[in-house]
């Protein structure tokens, strides 16, 4: 056991305390080669895990319309493959449409690259 500073209101706190007793900040723990974080509730996951089982918070790419979480295949096909094909089909009548969709085809790229993100879950816990 050793002392760490809280991230939050700096003070000195216990590394195996769950939280910082002054600000309840939640205290991150050291997590081993195969472990992830939780951002969100501080719990240990495996690192491929996509559901925390702390606090039910998602890991992935993006959310559909029913807030489920999409792998990085339908971002790809949906977010990079189709818009640079309708900026294609659209250039030879419209040039500034195909620049706002080429944009979109490159947050989708620069999502996809950055990796899964997490999620705060509306299952409540
Ligand atoms: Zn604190
Ligand atoms: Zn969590």
């Amino acid at each position: 056991m050793s002392l760490i500073q809280c991230k939050d209101c700096g003070s000195q706190i216990s590394d195996s305390a769950a939280a910082c007793p002054k600000c309840g900040a939640p205290v991150p723990v050291t997590v081993g080669p195969d472990q992830i974080q939780c951002p969100f509730c501080m719990t240990p996951l495996h690192k491929d895990a996509s559901v925390c089982t702390g606090c039910n918070a998602m890991r992935g790419y993006a959310t559909n319309a029913n807030g489920v979480m999409t792998s990085k295949g339908p971002v790809i096909a949906f977010g990079i493959v189709l818009p640079i094909i309708v900026a294609l089909v659209v250039l030879p009548f419209y040039w500034p449409a195909s620049l706002v969709i080429a944009a979109f085809a490159a947050f989708g790229t620069w999502r996809v690259k950055n990796g899964p993100y997490w999620y705060k879950s509306k299952v409540p816990t």
